[in-house]
């Protein structure tokens, strides 16, 4: 059979092993770390467990596609549950609202807590699953950037569901006209985030984001979310692919513009066929030591950075719940400091998740809780890091003390941090985005890098920071369709 190499074990790359594998290639993974999962990882400190990256699990059936295809029962690997509540928000003025992850019962939530008119809810929410349903599916199955894609994705049905408001509208302005209350309009714009984006500048498209945990719904993956790393490494292993862990890969070798494998500082690996999932910026810029292309991806804005707190919290909190939102005051001064000013925000938005919740005892110590505590903070321009943590835990810790009437500080047991810099240390993000570039603007969709090289045969690409995105949904899709490319490359060769 033909070689495979995948550069990256991060749940791209982890896919993509599985499906070349399932495709008849003989497949090595090169992994820099000494683990698998790159932003889908975890640790513990002082009996808490932490995941270290992502947190909210939507579209399981995406994880099921690859356990189907190979023919392997997926609970015997993986099992998750549903969650009956999406989010819970706490605002500055004092209001408490937990979100449903049902569009019904959001709507009803809405009107009770904003005034908001059920009809508007749900035909918002109605029109994010017609968007995602025409427009989402083909940007999620298919390349933008291999011309069959026109004749082959339902094209037209996209063409006439996309109205000029979610081209030409910021997400902001469409979320403004279609609620009354400032808090709703908020809560919806926070779904920006989701790819790492500003929702006074990202496209009204974004829109659709809310479809997934309001229609489809919101998952808990049992065991945390190392769970779908620690499934997709073993069925990987259970299909034969190879896995080298410590193995930086420093160069893609190429003969006469087509690859022809890849080096570590230890070995060669030759194959026809290498698939990156490192950071393409990286790629170009040191496996390819191509700088001119690697400046051209940089022409895109990245998205934006985060700061986590991994706090082990000696006590409950019965009034929190797994994904607890807490909002700045000021949202469009906040998008403007991370992405404009590129600075801390006095009152920034903060996240918690708490997997205790729905693993008592099990990810924290009986009656104490594992507290994921998120601010989103800009990309890496070279700030101040240590100042920066230091200005953003006082922040965070008096907006908590402010809006749980509690003393935080004293709760936390245990401590570790992420920053910008060593997310980039850690997974070679460039300037630690967490989604590769933002979609800021209109066109992102089409400028990000696509899941091949035009110039280079063989070489082929699956992750955050190429089309279709950053997030695990779209990390995996990046897979999918990097692989039925490849499919028809070398049936076609
Ligand atoms: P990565 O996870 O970036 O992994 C790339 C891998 O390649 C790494 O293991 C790295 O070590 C390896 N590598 C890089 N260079 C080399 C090299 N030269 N040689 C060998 N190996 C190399 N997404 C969600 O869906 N939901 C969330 O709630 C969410 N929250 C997030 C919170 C945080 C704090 C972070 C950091 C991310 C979050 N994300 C979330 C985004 C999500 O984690 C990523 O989009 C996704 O995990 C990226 O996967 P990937 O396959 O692109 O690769």
């Amino acid at each position: 059979s033909v070689k495979a190499i995948v550069i990256g074990s991060g749940v791209a790359g982890l896919a993509s092993a599985i499906r070349l594998s399932l495709s008849g290639f003989e497949v090595t993974v090169l992994e820099k770390n000494g683990y698998p999962g790159g932003k889908l990882s975890s640790f513990s400190s002082a009996g808490y467990h932490f995941d270290a990256g992502p947190s909210l699990f939507t579209q399981p059936e995406n994880i099921k596609e690859l356990f189907d295809l190979a023919g392997e029962p997926m609970e015997a690997y993986f099992q998750y549950s549903a969650m009956q509540n999406a989010c819970k928000y706490f605002y500055e003025d004092g209001t408490v609202l937990t979100a449903a992850a049902d569009a019904k019962k959001l709507a009803i939530t809405l009107h009770e807590a904003f005034g908001e008119q059920i009809s508007n809810v749900e035909t918002y929410l109605q029109q994010s699953k017609t968007l995602y349903e025409n427009v989402g599916t083909i940007f999620l199955n298919y390349s933008l950037h291999r011309k069959d894609t026109l004749t082959k994705a339902p094209v037209l049905a996209a063409l006439t569901s996309v109205k000029s408001k979610h081209l030409f509208s910021t997400l902001h302005k469409v979320n403004k006209t279609a609620f009354k209350d400032e808090r709703t309009v908020q809560l919806f714009n926070r779904y920006a985030t989701y790819n790492g984006s500003n929702p006074y500048q990202a496209p009204g498209m974004l829109s659709l984001i809310p479809h997934l945990e309001y229609n489809q719904g919101v998952f808990y993956p049992k065991g945390g979310m190392i769970s779908i790393t620690n499934a997709l490494y073993k069925l990987a292993k259970k299909l034969h692919v190879t896995f080298v862990f410590d193995a930086p890969v420093k160069k893609i070798t190429l003969h006469n513009n087509r690859a022809t494998g890849v080096e570590t500082d230890r070995e060669t690996y030759q194959a026809p066929l290498v698939v990156s999932n490192m950071d393409v910026y990286g790629t170009y810029k040191y496996l390819l030591q191509q700088e001119q292309k690697a400046a051209q991806i940089l022409k895109q804005e990245r998205s934006s950075s985060a700061l986590v707190f991994y706090w082990g919290i000696k006590t409950s909190f019965p009034q929190l719940e797994l994904h607890n939102i807490f909002f700045s005051k000021n949202y469009k001064e906040e998008f403007d400091h991370l992405f404009i000013h590129k600075r801390v925000y006095e009152d920034p938005t903060v996240y918690i998740n708490i997997t205790s919740k729905c693993e008592p005892g099990i990810q924290a110590p009986v009656n104490k809780e594992n507290w994921f505590v998120m601010v989103n903070a800009p990309a890496n321009v070279g700030q101040d890091w240590g100042k920066y943590r230091a200005l953003y835990r006082a922040a965070i810790i008096q907006k908590l003390n402010r809006l749980l009437h509690t003393n935080v500080e004293p709760l936390i047991e245990a401590e570790e941090i992420l920053d910008p810099v060593l997310i980039e240390e850690k997974t070679a993000s460039y300037m630690g985005s967490l989604y590769g570039t933002s979609s800021n603007s209109r066109m992102a969709a089409f400028l990000r890098h696509p899941n091949f090289s035009k110039k280079i045969k063989g070489l082929y690409f699956a992750g955050g920071s190429v089309h279709p995105g950053g997030g695990i949904p779209l990390c995996l899709k990046s897979a999918k369709i990097m692989c039925d490319m490849v499919q028809q490359d070398y049936r076609f060769a």
